[in-house]
């Protein structure tokens, strides 16, 4: 029987690591994160936060370095994207903080990623070792040694691999080594000044535009004084870098047969980047720990973007296996009890995920009948379809 862990290297220092570090050490073990870069540039662009991760950032300390840069969008507009005509106009400000005890929230997801490091470097039980990439592991008796591409050997009694989409422990610790492969998606991103856009078209709201194998979202972040622009549509290149550079004459090809409000907002929004869609290959994996070393966040289980929920999930693993590891049960049983509990929530979400993005890219008559149902049923009565998802708590273990 292994003891409860004292001590946990975390390689990655994205949204996962750093929230996991944060709530480890809320609970009194020392951690290290292990990120690769050197640096965070102003990398990423919009992020929505549901109340299940804004519920978690208020427990972690974080909300507070993150409250001036957020928006609290009043309501989500649902467009067809070929007529610009409204489909539905679903509640979220007051109506959802209301119904789950916590905002619902955009951000860019430099802001959302400063907050976690500035809470992290303000608690003393966690160090940040940035340029610090680690390659393997070997797993002993007494501890865990996380292996860094400089020769480095980081001992500790437990080892995360917060290590993202491209995780170079994940075959390590599961059985398998999946594939990633191309959904032949890319989403076009852009994050201008609000001042630049028709302000009819913006105001404190998520719109989202639904077309035949596209879709587009915009949203205000950092405190509404900027808009983040998404436009994802079916495209046969794909780049496995986040940030790759896009030109706008691609972003504006994507939307042609859009409406011309929608049009004219992406013409007027500059420095595009782009981002292939990856989902991994099925079957899941097999395992997410191995004796001491555990998978977390897009390492676990990459998702689709099509419920804006994978910063989200790596945010309730965070919590869940902090939890799991304070339920003063050996280690052993605490990271079972994490991939237990988080596999079904996990493997739910991706599939609703996956679905979203099926109904929004609908085209001809299933298009029109969606279109229809939408307009059908009431806005909270749509809303409360997803309270599964927003009223999400970490479980008492
Ligand atoms: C640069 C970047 C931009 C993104 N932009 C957006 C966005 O605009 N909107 C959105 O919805 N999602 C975005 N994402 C994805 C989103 O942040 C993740 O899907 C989600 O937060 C899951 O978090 P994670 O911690 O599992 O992975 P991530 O947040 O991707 O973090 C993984 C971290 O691990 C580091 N890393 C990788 N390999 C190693 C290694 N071997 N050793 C040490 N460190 C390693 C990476 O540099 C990264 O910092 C972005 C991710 C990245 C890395």
């Amino acid at each position: 029987m292994t003891p409860a862990p004292r001590s946990a290297v975390i390689a990655g220092g994205g949204i996962g690591g750093l929230a996991t570090a944060i709530a480890l050490a809320q609970r009194g073990i020392e951690v290290r994160v292990c990120e690769r870069r050197a640096e965070f540039p102003e990398e990423g662009a919009g992020i929505q936060i549901g109340p299940n991760g804004t519920r978690i950032l208020r427990e972690l300390g974080v909300a507070e370095f993150l409250s001036d840069k957020v928006a609290s969008p009043d309501v989500l507009i649902i467009h067809d994207g070929s007529s610009g005509r409204e489909l539905a106009r679903l509640p979220l400000g007051r109506w959802i903080e209301q119904r789950h005890g916590a905002p619902y929230w955009t951000a860019h997801r430099r802001d959302l990623h400063a907050a976690l490091r500035k809470r992290a470097e303000n608690e003393p039980r966690i160090t940040l070792a940035r340029a610090t990439e680690i390659i393997s592991c070997t797993n002993g008796d007494d501890g865990i040694s996380a292996v860094g591409a400089n020769g480095e050997a980081l001992s500790a009694s437990l080892l995360i691999a917060a290590d993202g989409l491209r995780s170079r422990l994940r075959p390590e610790i599961s059985d398998c080594t999946p594939r990633l492969t191309a959904v032949g998606k890319t989403a076009f991103r852009s994050v201008t000044r609000a001042e630049s856009f028709p302000s009819e078209l913006t105001g404190n709201a998520v719109h989202i535009w639904l077309a035949g194998g596209a879709h587009a979202v915009h949203y205000p972040v950092n405190g509404g004084r900027d808009i983040a622009l998404v436009a994802i549509a079916d495209d046969a290149m794909s780049h496995e870098d986040w940030d790759a550079p896009a030109t706008a004459t691609a972003a504006n090809e994507k939307i042609k047969s859009f409406a011309a409000p929608l049009r004219k907002l992406v013409e007027s929004a500059s420095r595009w980047r782009q981002w292939s869609l990856y989902r991994m290959a099925s079957p899941p994996l097999s395992r997410w720990t191995r004796n001491r070393a555990v998978l977390l966040g897009d390492a676990a289980h990459p998702m689709l973007p099509f419920l804006a929920q994978g910063a989200v999930m790596a945010l309730e693993d965070a919590v869940t296996l902090a939890t799991s590891l304070d339920a003063k049960v050996d280690l052993e049983t605490a990271l079972r009890d994490y991939e237990q509990i988080r596999r079904p929530r996990v493997g739910k979400v991706a599939e609703a995920s996956l679905r979203n993005g099926r109904i929004y890219h609908m085209r001809g008559p299933a298009a029109l009948a969606r279109n229809a149902t939408m307009k059908l049923r009431s806005p909270e009565g749509i809303m409360a379809g997803f309270d599964w998802l927003y009223g999400w708590r970490a479980p008492a273990c």
